[in-house]
């Protein structure tokens, strides 16, 4: 029989596989002070082993952990049984809150509990997405129940009208609510449809070349007819030929221009210009609205944020997708704002060279 060359896990190799672990591994003595941690520990925490040698884990209790979390971690590892939980939120060097799913083992030696060894796992984000979810769900039954009710309102009151042989109809004003209404819920569904395209990585483009000048005139004119308490104005517009997707360009101007209508009072001016930057062209979308906070203007392109504002609108999605839709325009987007003071919506995109 031919013998194989089995390897053999000595202590040099354990440590070298507990170092390389991508999961942060923190193991205690018996009496839980701190014995090693291994790098992504340390970089997941920010500090170093040589910080928290002989120290106790609850150096990082952020005092965020439900109670309970503690008392029954104690109660399995005294026990000698090991302890799970996606509810331990500790805090890093920084100070910065973490959420972590949190896995501690005892192991034995002659049959007593030796040492502790703790395996995290970063669930931020991951929660962070989760809660955004559910408030998605409920905000969108919100949102898609507003024009339901005055849809159902209206054709009540006509059913009851033609059941009492009134003469009675839907006048016009009535009817263009209706009209408004179902745009407002075919906009909604949209959004939603393109988001779901995004996940499922079906979001596609339909590319030709256009001329952005053109564009931005044709949009602004189009909101203007919804927008008749705010004036949209054009400023500096450039020629300036993009290979783009016509529709999804007219999507991002949209959505732009109607949230500098909604964010931004009555009577006020939003202002749409465009400008040559290297080898891109850069329209941006000015308002004197409510603005943005400095530390929001990043993730509100997330999927499903909206700034906690009194007047909760929208889902949450139009401008993820309007990010979705640049992005696969090889372009940027982003927000400058100071609160009080209006807020700019910028995208660039790649000219159309004919070299
Ligand atoms: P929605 O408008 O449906 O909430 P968006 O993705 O379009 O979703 O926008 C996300 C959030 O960004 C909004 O909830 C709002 O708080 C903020 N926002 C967007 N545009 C503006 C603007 N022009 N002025 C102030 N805040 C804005």
């Amino acid at each position: 029989m031919m013998k194989r060359n089995v390897p053999v896990l000595d202590k040099n190799i354990l440590h070298q596989i507990l170092a390389s672990s991508s999961d942060p591994i923190l193991i205690t003595s018996k009496d839980t002070e701190i014995i090693y941690v291994n790098p992504a520990w340390e970089k997941l925490t920010g500090y170093t082993l040589q910080e928290v040698f002989g120290k106790n884990p609850n150096i990082l209790q952020s005092g965020k952990t439900p109670r309970i979390v503690y008392k029954s971690m104690w109660k399995a590892l005294t026990n000698g049984r090991p302890f799970r939980s996606d509810s331990v939120v500790d805090k890093k060097k920084n100070g910065l809150e973490y959420q972590v799913r949190s896995f501690i083992y005892p192991v034995f030696k002659d049959g007593e509990v030796y040492l502790y060894v703790q395996r995290q796992h970063d669930i931020t984000a991951e929660k962070r997405l989760e809660k955004l979810r559910r408030d998605f769900l409920s905000a969108s039954a919100h949102e898609l129940k507003t024009p339901i009710t005055v849809l159902k309102l209206l054709t009540q009151s006509s059913i009851n009208n033609a059941k009492n042989k009134s003469q009675r109809h839907l006048d016009i004003q009535e009817l263009q609510l209706i009209d408004q209404e179902l745009d407002r819920l075919t906009r909604l569904i949209n959004d939603m449809l393109d988001s779901s395209r995004v996940e499922t990585g079906r979001f596609y483009m339909v590319y030709e070349e256009i001329d952005m000048r053109g564009l931005i005139k044709e949009t602004a004119k189009k909101i203007q007819v919804y927008a008749q308490n705010h004036t949209i104005a054009t400023g500096n517009l450039v020629r300036a030929p993009v290979i783009a997707d016509r529709g999804r360009l007219e999507q991002v101007l949209l959505n732009l221009l109607s949230n500098a209508v909604k964010y931004s009072p009555d009577g006020t001016t939003i202002t749409i210009s465009s400008s040559i930057k290297d080898t891109t062209v850069i329209v941006s979308v000015q308002d004197q609205g409510i603005g943005i906070p400095k530390n929001k203007q990043k993730i509100i392109f997330d999927r499903y944020y909206q700034v906690k504002t009194k007047s909760k609108v929208g889902f949450g999605l139009g401008l993820y997708i309007c990010k979705e839709i640049i992005k696969r325009h090889k372009g940027k987007i982003w927000a400058a704002s100071a609160p009080g003071h209006g807020s700019t919506f910028s995208f660039s995109l790649p000219l159309q060279t004919n070299t």
